[in-house]
């Protein structure tokens, strides 16, 4: 039997309220007191995995190592803990139908009607399992996607009914819910919280801690009076106030005690007491920068900053690391022509062009890239904005006017990114791609070696075209050059143009990988160049 601990996460009142922050910071406080502590998120939507879902829906698909397209919070674990998450960390209700329609279909029921209670609730606490079965976690913190009240919520708050009553399952309930201000009457609201606990005690599950989210400081009263009316200790009434830093709510957690109070709730012992030196020092380096840079950002989902996010904390992490504040210019690539891109890049210390999907914005892609290599701004290329720089450089210094991705235009004469071989039969969208951990040889004289420090790398993947190796030769030629490649399928992982300040593109997505105490390597010397790029100016 395990002696796995767990801790489900869910939210009331509204979305949005930060559960995956909370969870993220509790685990850090958990491991900093010397706890294995892992998180995991269950989504009640339909899909199998967000990968076929369009940014603009949840934000960005994170990737781990093990090529699982999982959900955004899941990079907040990562980037918290910086212990890497797997398949097994996101569930979705898509991924537990199909698996119990799958059983049904091998005849697995043996002829019973199959319902959501008991077979998926099952499944749900089957998944909730896993992660402690492997024996590597004291603690595993599930956060439960959606709001408390919402119908596809219910069968994941059965489970935790179910969980609660079974014997040697150790669990308690974290419930973080809002608490308004009203700005007209000058006071902080408890009704919506005292209504959320209600919608749970419903469901037959009574909270052991709630986490008011609130823009000022709660008073006393406003916890004792939440106390009374939801059953709760009010030690066990946190205090969750908005930071200007998502990084600062594990120092905010320890000080209202969270991690004592879950401790406690738990019967564990406190260990050590939770010094984040490291995670202390970052933030210090974070609000006390002695540099400035403006970076652009070149994408098509703008609207929606979620859609970035990890390669924003990223930015993040690299100009803590460099003592620098950066500062984002989001700019849309639909809106760059070549009339206006002077005016909308000249200002900035680097650009990076983002990862994506499709025709829409890739001509200002193109555009962007063509006036930050001729005017030797730091630039840095994501996946499809590698792609792009590969393209811009065949039609503009190569002279292949219509060179193109294949995924962009079929017909081009000059296809430089193209459809990889094995991509070629696949039919299906979901969890098809070129996915996860692969490993990446670097050539030593590069701006990518001077960043890694080394020349065996591993990175993560989420694409299906590639560099077409028919025209390696005249790239190489012309002055820009392959760095790094994939041994085992000869693939084209990175591309550089030696002559420039610092032009990188990465077939990759680095941003995965960057956490507070290992921010990314090429995050952080493109963070360098682009201030030293603004020195020279
Ligand atoms: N659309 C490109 C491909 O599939 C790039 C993908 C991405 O940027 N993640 O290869």
């Amino acid at each position: 039997m395990s002696s796995t601990k767990y801790i489900f996460v869910t939210g009331g009142v509204t979305s949005s309220l930060g559960k995956g922050i909370i969870a993220a910071s509790l685990a850090k406080l958990l491991q900093a007191r010397g706890y294995s502590v892992t998180i995991q998120k269950l989504d009640p939507y339909i899909n199998i995995d967000p990968g076929t879902l369009n940014p603009y829906e949840h934000g960005e698909c994170f990737v781990t190592d093990d090529g699982a397209e999982t959900d955004l919070d899941l990079g907040h674990y990562e980037r918290f803990l910086n212990v890497p998450t797997s398949q097994a960390n996101n569930v979705t209700t898509g991924r537990i139908y199909q698996y119990v329609i799958n059983q049904e279909r091998e005849g697995v029921y043996l002829g019973k009607t199959v319902q959501v209670i008991p077979h998926i609730t099952d499944e749900i606490k089957r998944r909730i399992k896993l992660l402690g079965n492997t024996g590597n976690y004291d603690i595993v913190i599930t956060e439960i996607g959606g709001t408390v009240g919402d119908i596809e919520s219910l069968p994941y708050i059965e489970a935790v009914r179910q969980l609660k009553w079974e014997p040697d399952f150790d669990c308690i309930v974290v419930h973080l819910t809002l608490v308004p201000y009203l700005a007209t009457s000058g006071e902080l609201k408890t009704k919506p919280t005292q209504h959320s606990v209600k919608s749970l005690l419903e469901s037959g599950v009574q909270p052991d801690i709630l986490a008011l989210r609130t823009e000022y400081k709660l008073t006393e009263g406003v916890k004792d009076k939440v106390a009374l009316f939801c059953n709760i200790a009010p030690k066990a009434v946190i205090q969750a106030i908005d930071a200007d830093s998502i990084y600062e709510v594990p120092i905010l957690m320890k000080e209202e005690e969270l991690d004592i109070v879950v401790l406690d709730k738990l019967s564990l012992p406190h260990k050590n007491e939770p010094l984040l030196t490291n995670w202390k020092e970052f933030l210090f380096r974070l609000k006390h920068p002695k540099h400035k840079i403006k970076i652009g950002l070149v994408g098509k989902y703008i609207e929606l900053k979620d859609s970035y996010k990890s390669i924003t904390e990223a930015i993040i992490h690299a100009g803590a690391f460099n003592e620098t504040e950066v500062e984002i210019d989001w700019i849309h690539s639909e809106s760059v022509t070549n009339k206006n891109v002077k005016e909308k890049l000249s200002h900035l210390d680097g650009v990076i062009v983002a990862p994506g999907f499709g025709e829409r914005g890739i001509e200002g892609k193109i555009i962007t890239i063509k006036y930050v290599r001729e005017n030797n701004i730091p630039f840095f290329g994501i996946c499809l904005g590698m792609q792009c720089a590969v393209i811009e450089f065949a039609r503009n210094v190569l002279g292949y006017a219509d060179a193109h991705s294949t995924e962009m235009d079929k017909n081009t004469s000059n296809p430089v990114i193209y459809l990889m071989e094995d991509q070629r039969s696949i039919t299906d969208k979901g969890g098809t791609m070129r996915l996860g951990s692969y490993p990446c040889t670097i050539i030593e004289n590069s701006k990518v070696f001077e960043a890694y420090k080394k020349v065996a790398i591993t990175e993560r993947h989420r694409h299906r075209y590639e560099f077409n190796n028919k025209y390696k030769e005249e790239f190489e030629k012309a002055g820009m050059k392959t760095t790094g490649i994939n041994a085992d399928h000869n693939l084209v992982e990175i591309i550089e143009i030696p002559q420039h300040h610092w032009f990188v593109g990465v077939q990759f997505h680095p941003e995965y990988k960057s956490t507070v105490t290992n921010p990314h390597p090429l995050f952080v010397n493109f963070v360098k160049a682009s201030l030293s790029a603004k020195e020279q100016k």
